[in-house]
């Protein structure tokens, strides 16, 4: 008989996870706690705008291809690479880099501060390279038992990357950058990873290599939601139904099997097996009650960036502004030491804009423009008080207008802001944090919340803060990891 599968969330986790399993014959049913699927990779239509509320790009564009042949789809959306892939301001300078994939054309920009870039940047991206070669496959891509099982498959690593275990991502990037400017640049991606480079581990410097040489970024045509809009419609063609404004607050067991879980209507929700796409580690806290996941020992667990996210209609064009930019204060290590830690208003934040009406002029009215800022900020164990959050957002805005010359603040139509709390209430994120658990050693393979659960024999995870870890291609990831689980129990 068929088997049924429920899945718990419609984040792009649960829906690559549940396109995968309809695509293998299970009978899968979606809740999902908000009026629409997505999850963190959502949509906000306001005031004639379109706004993408969380995801902006992504990178490893191969992990969508995969999952299209895997479920014999064409892909559901159009993607179109980045070049440059993002510019980089800084408050000392009144200079704009542009990040090129093209290295020597990079290094042109960097010949004032560090004039043998190139060099470095292709010695550097060797290693990356290698890094990449030697563990993606071999340790990313796999389901582990047991830590000794990972730990074994850790020794099947090139013995030549072990020095790189002892460092992290800026100590790494510093031996082959002798500027501030390069080596803030460089390792802007580990803020991509939901922290910052002085406490995110060196084998991610394997990012750089990613984002320059091995796929780079992309975005998606008409923006990023149509991910979503077009796994969706896959799934209705699978007749796999998405039941919304459903909330799972409570569960019966019986034993080793999960028996049904419970929504906030009382209603009783049972499957032969269920997927959580709920953040892997705070589901088993909130709902099952494990005590290894109560709330004192998440709050004791590293968790990503709580971000704060600023969604602008302006009544204006910004030509001078690319689609992918960040904005950075001349503080960078002082900065990066406090931000995830601060109670109190930030001073000078960093902070990330993109334009996506600049190659999406449909999210936008005529001679308009639809902004989104991201703000990395603590998240709510270190400030629980957004009271300031109009304080905060007026020091971004004036700051903005400052570094690209224009005034926008008589311009703004729409005006939407979302603190860390809003990002736990919508989504169930823990204390507000944007990424999930952070990927510190660790955290990260053997030692991240399962992909399968402990206690009930029925029940499997999918999503950011399982394996592998967070990020769009990587969840896409996740739900292959966690397929290949389910299908082991045979049918
Ligand atoms: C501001 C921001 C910017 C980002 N930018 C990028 C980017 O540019 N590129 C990139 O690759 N990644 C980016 N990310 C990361 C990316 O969004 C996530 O890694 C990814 O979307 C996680 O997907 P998921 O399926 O694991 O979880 P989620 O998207 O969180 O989905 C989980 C779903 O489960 C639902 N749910 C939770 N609890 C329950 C419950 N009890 N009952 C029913 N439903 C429940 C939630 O409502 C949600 O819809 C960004 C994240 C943020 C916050």
């Amino acid at each position: 008989m068929q088997k049924s599968v429920l899945v718990v969330g419609a984040g792009i986790g649960g829906l690559a996870t549940a396109l995968r399993l309809a695509k293998r014959g299970y009978k899968v049913e979606i809740i999902e706690k908000n009026s629409q699927a997505g999850g963190r990779l959502n949509q906000l239509k306001k005031d004639g705008f379109t706004f993408d509320t969380g995801p902006s790009f992504f990178s490893m564009s191969y992990e969508f291809k995969e999952f299209a042949n895997d479920c014999n789809i064409e892909l559901p959306f159009k993607y179109v690479a980045l070049d440059p892939l993002y510019t980089v301001n800084f408050s000392r300078s009144p200079k704009t880099y542009r990040l090129y994939k093209d290295i020597h054309k990079l290094a042109e920009q960097f010949k004032d501060v560090e004039p043998d870039f190139e060099i470095k940047m292709r010695k550097y991206l060797k290693n990356g390279k290698a890094l990449f070669n030697d563990t993606v496959d071999i340790v990313i891509k796999e389901n582990y038992n047991s830590v000794f099982a990972y730990l074994i498959t850790l020794m099947k690593v090139n013995p030549v990357h072990l020095p790189i275990l002892f460092r992290n991502f800026w100590q790494q990037v510093c031996r082959y950058f002798s500027s501030d400017d390069a080596r803030e640049i460089i390792s802007l991606v580990a803020f991509f990873l939901g922290r910052t480079p002085f406490d995110t581990p060196a084998v991610y410097t394997l990012l750089s290599y990613t984002e320059f040489e091995h796929d780079g970024y992309y975005n998606v045509e008409g923006g990023m939601y149509k991910i979503v809009e077009g796994i969706v419609e896959e799934l209705r063609k699978e007749n796999v139904t998405i039941t919304y404004n459903t909330e799972i607050v409570d569960f019966v067991a019986n034993g080793r099997k999960l028996d049904c879980l419970i929504d906030q209507n009382n209603r009783k929700w049972k499957s032969d097996l269920v997927v959580v796409n709920s953040d892997a580690a705070s589901f088993r806290g909130r709902i099952f009650k494990r005590p290894k996941f109560s709330m004192e020992k998440l709050d004791k667990m590293e968790w990503t960036m709580g971000p704060l996210t600023i969604y602008l209609g302006l009544k204006c064009k910004l030509p001078q502004v690319e689609h992918h930019n960040y904005y950075l204060g001349d503080n960078f290590k002082e900065y990066a030491n406090k931000v995830f830690q601060s109670s109190g208003t930030l001073q000078k934040p960093y902070y990330y804009v993109n334009v996506l009406s600049r190659n999406n002029p449909g999210c936008a009215p005529e001679g308009c423009e639809s902004l989104f800022f991201v703000c990395p900020v603590p998240d709510l164990r270190f400030k629980k008080s957004w009271d300031d959050k109009d304080e905060i957002v007026n020091s971004i805005l004036a700051d903005f207008s400052k570094r690209i010359n224009q005034d926008i603040l008589p311009e703004i139509v729409s005006k939407t802001i979302y603190t860390p709390v809003d990002w736990q209430n919508q989504y169930n994120l823990h204390q507000g944090s944007g990424l999930g658990l952070s990927h510190k050693m660790l955290q990260i393979g053997a030692f991240r919340p399962t992909n399968f659960d402990e206690v009930f024999k029925n029940v499997f995870y999918v999503g950011a803060s399982t394996v592998p870890g967070t990020g769009l291609p990587i969840t896409m990831i996740s739900s292959k990891l966690v397929v290949k689980r389910i299908e082991k129990l045979g049918k």
